[in-house]
This record gives structure tokens, C-alpha cells and sequence, in this order.
């Protein structure tokens, strides 16, 4: 599927997420109850971790928006910044400085002073999910933030997925079905208001097992950052 493109009809795109929508859910959002016991256990048992739903990092005006799964549980959910203090942000951050998109070093904690350039990322699940596997009901309730995060993105013109679940729930925030724009690692198709580019995610078990390497991910970010010159 690698470097596969395929014109979604304009007719098939939906329009933005309605106006007013809201971006980000509440510290306390009860919309999932097993995530919301989870983070209320993880509360409990690490008082000084962020344990809430995790905004996305970077500004609205970026051009590009990364989607993860959501937060690890010592990740992201830890610290309160996506993919920063887990395995996945070493490969990820390293990445978009290497292209530009990312301005000093990586510390893995949310005062490193890292800034993001022309770049946001965001998860299609806010909150922590036990053993990293959102339910698929989770996944859709947490989609309207999703859209409304996409919807307040004025210059948005790539988006890169990281693994099928966000690639899926990207296009249904879309309005489009995932067999329109399908997954493969590599994999690129134009739709309306962005280009999708799609990853395997940047997990610790992905690149341990030799599914991702830093060069095929690499590979995709070389290409978005060729696309948005
Ligand atoms: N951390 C995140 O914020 N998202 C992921 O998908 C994985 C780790």
C-alpha cells in the first residue's frame, strides 16, 4: 500500500465539526465510565501524575496534526504533554526535529522546553486506557474532540496517523469510511481538507519487533515535510 493515493470525492466530505464544539474534555470528563474509574484508581494511587485527559500539544495554527492512540500510562498520562516520558516520544520527538517540526531537545517531561513548529499532535483517545486499548465505544465517544480539534486547525493541511486506530477514527471524524483512504504504513491519499499521511505507531513493541524501524518512520515524516514546503 506504500505510497498508494486515492482522491476522496468532494461530494463525500463532510463539513468541519459544528462550530462551538469543544476541543478539549474536562479534567474530570465522565462520558467513559471504565476510563474514568481507571484514572480515578491511578489518582488515588499516584497523586503527583497528571491522571486526566491529555490535551493536544502544539498550536491550532500548525499546519500539521499528529494522531496517536492515547496516553501511556507512565507517558503522557503521567506527565500531561502526548507521548512525552514513554518509549513511543523518544522516536516521535527525535523525528519532528529532524524535520523541523520540533525546536530543542527533548527532556521527557513537559518543562523540557520543546516546541513544536508548524506541528500539534493530539490523541484519538484522551484519557489513559487500561493495558493501552481503548473499547471501541471510548474510541467513539472520544471523537468528538477529535473533530473539533481537526475543525479549529485553519491551516491544517497534513495529518499523519499513527496505527489503524487513529487512522479510523480520523476519517470517521471526517465523515469518511476507512476503506476510502486505507491503512498501510506509508500510505498517502489527498482527501479535502488535508493530505493523510499513515504510520505504524511508533510504540516500543512496534519498533522492538522490528514492525517499524526509525527509518521507515522517518520515511513518512520526509515526505510530509516535502509536502508542506
Ligand atoms: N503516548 C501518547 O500520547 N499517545 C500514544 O499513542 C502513545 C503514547
Amino acid at each position: 500500500m506504500a505510497g498508494a493515493r486515492a482522491k476522496i470525492p468532494a461530494s463525500k466530505t463532510p463539513a468541519p465539526a459544528k462550530s462551538g464544539a469543544i476541543a478539549m474534555p474536562g479534567r474530570n470528563c465522565s462520558l467513559c465510565p471504565r476510563l474514568q474509574t481507571f484514572r480515578e484508581q491511578w489518582r488515588r494511587s499516584e497523586p503527583t501524575w497528571f491522571n486526566a485527559p491529555v490535551p493536544s500539544f502544539g498550536s491550532p495554527d500548525a499546519r500539521l496534526l499528529i494522531v496517536g492512540l492515547a496516553p501511556g500510562l507512565q507517558g503522557a498520562n503521567r506527565t500531561g504533554r502526548p507521548f512525552t516520558g514513554d518509549y513511543a516520544g523518544v522516536l516521535l520527538y527525535e523525528t519532528l526535529a529532524r524535520y523541523g517540526f520540533a525546536r530543542g531537545s527533548y527532556g521527557a517531561h513537559p518543562d523540557d522546553g520543546l516546541e513544536l513548529v508548524d506541528a500539534r499532535i493530539t490523541n484519538a483517545v484522551r484519557c489513559v486506557p487500561p493495558e493501552n486499548k481503548p473499547t471501541g465505544p471510548e474510541i467513539a465517544t472520544c471523537r468528538q474532540f477529535l473533530s473539533a480539534t481537526i475543525a479549529e486547525m485553519p491551516k491544517l493541511a497534513a495529518i499523519v496517523v499513527l496505527g489503524r486506530i487513529a487512522h479510523d477514527s480520523v476519517l470517521a471524524a471526517l465523515g469518511q469510511r476507512p476503506k476510502a483512504a486505507p491503512f498501510g504504513h506509508g500510505a498517502s491519499h489527498q482527501l479535502d481538507h488535508a493530505k493523510l499521511f499513515c504510520s505504524y505507531h511508533c510504540s516500543r513493541y512496534n519498533t522492538n519487533t522490528g514492525v517499524l524501524t526509525a527509518n521507515m518512520f522517518r520515511r513518512v515524516f520526509a515526505r510530509v515535510k516535502a509536502d508542506l514546503c
